[in-house]
């Protein structure tokens, strides 16, 4: 275990470019972790920066705090990487409300909550109306693009995304400070480990998740549940 103030090393890079407020390499980070440059990711790194910066979190990626997603859009990936609060370290906890927001709360439930400003999205498709036809067609319905288009979303939304960076922050969100109750941890030990084996297909599934089909354990696949 680390002390405070001392660095994660696994997340050394991403920490110093915190705390020099590096929004464009926090960027770049992000477009590793997300797969693509754009507006919405651009606009998490800055939530999630701007989140740790006012509740003066300086250890990211140790459970000192939560991250609450009310989307699972772009903009989730950029506060993934910021926050070090991912699906897998279970501080990252997802609301689906589908509203481009999140709120990151300290233990001792000091949060604050920041969402995108409408009138800025309206904005953003205003001065965009290429990229946002283009989004729609590509990636929302899936239809195939050609090599062209493809090639001119990509070149909008990359050049949006290095914009989002330096667009006010009260312009860009509407922000909001609160006192929130946070779940507790399970202790590490408690069901969370604790597995059995499924009678039917023989895989481990977590006792909590296991369901009984004639007396025996079985998974929740193989119980038919779904
Ligand atoms: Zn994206
Ligand atoms: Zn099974």
């Amino acid at each position: 275990m680390k002390g405070r103030g001392e660095k994660n090393p696994f997340r050394k890079n991403i920490e110093e470019l915190i705390e020099i407020g590096d929004l464009k390499g926090l960027r770049e980070k992000t477009g590793e972790f997300h797969g693509h440059f754009c507006a919405y990711s651009a606009c998490g790194v800055k939530a999630g920066y701007i989140a740790l910066r006012e509740l003066g979190i300086k250890n990211t990626g140790m459970k000192e705090f939560v991250a609450i997603v009310e989307t699972d859009n772009c903009f989730s990936d950029g506060i993934q990487v910021v926050t070090g609060c991912t699906f897998g370290n279970r501080a990252l906890i997802f609301k689906d409300y589908g509203k481009t927001a999140v709120t990151v709360a300290r233990r001792d439930g000091v949060a604050i909550r920041i969402a995108i400003n409408p009138d800025f999205v309206d904005s953003l498709t205003e001065k965009y109306p290429e990229a946002w036809s283009l989004f729609g067609k590509i990636v929302a319905l899936r239809e195939k693009g050609t090599e062209e288009e493809m090639r001119k979303l990509t070149q909008l939304f990359t050049e949006m995304s290095f914009e989002m960076l330096d667009v006010p922050e009260d312009e860009m969100f509407r922000i909001e400070r609160k006192t929130i109750r946070l779940p507790e941890y399970a202790p590490a030990s408690h069901p969370v480990f604790t597995s059995t084996k499924c009678s039917v297909c023989g895989e481990n599934v977590l006792e909590t998740h296991a369901r009984v089909k004639g007396g025996k354990a079985v998974c929740i696949p193989c119980s038919g549940e779904e």
